[in-house]
């Protein structure tokens, strides 16, 4: 296991090894077939196996692997990423931590201060400094922080709660002149799926950036998640909020190890070579990575998110009307054609931050995952992710998942 959230930890039962996927469906070693709703944690936004994206792989495969020089597939990705967002320039590394490690760096870089502040459930990578009651796999197994992350590595992190404004006026205002940055989730998709929230009009990463610059502090946008995924941009396009930085990830890498940082050019020339803030990677900007990047992006136009979107509300509407029908409280979120389902023991009111997602019951969530595992669906293996869709997920795939939905609903309420 390569990464603890395929470990089935948080419900039980052996992983499935997949031997092959192809459009929205995933086969693994024994021939059982899938309707994947992972979609590798999101970046396969076309589906598995899309051929114009193969094609495109295959091609510069033939051109040769790696240089550690540059070359016009990686400014060609740097320049669709520009124009599809808020960014004016944009650095390329291999993976959504590496985005996220780069990016704090280069934050104090830039302002000379130490001070970051993050939200408890918003996850950004494995970056140490970051690691502190961070969401999704942590979450999961009930780590508070994890061992190997000295103190002095997160000394400097503020963690506070997701969508209590007041939490971060009061921070801002004891160390406010000595935070470099505000990072968040642009929406929050490792903690299950939560919307910024709106108060007086004025959603909550507007507030946090009006904030932030008040107290010369910078506003950092984790869309790794988000990004080319919930708009053509990311959450940008939903509620048009820019961040002075912003990562990338997962989709733009057409399912390769492919990341980015970007940015506000007065920042981003902070980095070396032209400034000071030293970064690099062997693979950065690999020929082959940005191909498969570069072909999903181009694919990924208006009907494509249109699309995805639709099939998002329609099978939001077919879980809620199955867990209703079995009894079983839920809440389900959605920021865009994300989603994620929450199972409650009872009540079950709107999940705002984590503390509100930790109410949810792991063993009923457990065991509607491995009702619908046994009927061809793959859900993500925790009730703290979200819940991925493709252009590939059609009525026949739709047909299944809706097919195995009342048999879930009624395991699920079983363990309640
Ligand atoms: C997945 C994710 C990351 C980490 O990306 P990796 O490529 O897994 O390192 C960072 N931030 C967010 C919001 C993510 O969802």
């Amino acid at each position: 296991m390569n990464s603890p959230v395929r470990a089935f930890a948080a419900v039980g039962g052996t992983p499935r090894f997949i031997a092959s996927a192809k459009g929205a469906y995933l086969t693994d070693v024994d021939g059982n077939d899938y309707v994947d709703l992972i979609c590798s944690w999101g970046p396969m936004l076309l589906g598995h196996a899309h051929p114009e994206v193969l094609a495109a792989v295959q091609r510069a495969a033939q051109g040769g692997t790696s240089f550690g020089a540059p070359t016009l597939a990686e400014v060609e990705l740097a320049a669709e990423i520009i124009d599809r967002t808020a960014v004016e320039q944009v650095r390329l590394v291999n993976s959504g931590t590496e985005a996220t490690m780069s990016v704090i760096r280069l934050a104090r870089g830039a302002t000379g201060r130490n001070k970051i502040i993050k939200f408890a459930g918003c996850y950004h990578g494995h970056v140490d400094a970051l690691l502190a009651a961070a969401g999704s796999g942590v979450a999961t197994l009930a780590l508070p922080g994890t061992p190997g992350v000295t103190a002095a590595t997160t000394a400097d992190t503020i963690v506070l709660p997701y969508n209590n404004r007041t939490a971060v006026r009061e921070a801002f205002q004891r160390y406010g002149d000595e935070v470099a940055a505000v990072i968040t989730e642009a929406a929050p998709g490792n903690m299950g799926v939560i919307e910024p929230g709106t108060e007086d009009g004025i959603g909550f990463n507007a507030f946090l950036r009006d904030l932030a610059h008040d107290h010369g502090a910078l506003l950092i946008l984790d869309e790794v998640m988000t990004g080319f995924r919930v708009s053509r941009s990311g959450q940008y396009g939903r509620d048009g909020v820019a961040g002075d930085l912003v990562t990338f990830g997962k989709v733009m890498g057409g399912g390769f190890p492919a990341a980015a940082f970007g940015g506000r050019a007065d920042l981003m020339a902070h980095l070396a070579p032209v400034g000071g803030v030293y970064q690099a990677g062997t693979l950065s900007g690999n020929p082959v990575a940005s191909a498969a990047g570069l072909a999903t992006l181009r694919l990924a136009i208006d009907d494509v998110y249109a699309r995805i979107d639709q099939t998002a509300e329609l099978l939001q509407a077919e879980i809620s009307a199955a867990l209703t029908a079995a009894g079983v409280p839920h809440v389900i979120n959605a920021a865009g054609n994300l989603f994620s389902v929450f199972l409650f023991g009872e009540g079950g009111s709107a999940v705002t931050d984590y503390a509100g997602a930790q109410g949810q019951s792991t063993k009923a969530y457990a065991a509607f995952f491995h009702a619908m595992l046994d009927r061809g669906v793959y859900l993500p293996p925790s009730g703290y992710e979200a819940w991925f869709l493709s252009t590939a997920h059609d009525e026949e795939a739709l047909g299944r998942i809706v097919a195995a939905l009342p048999a879930a609903a009624k395991a699920a309420a079983e363990e309640l």
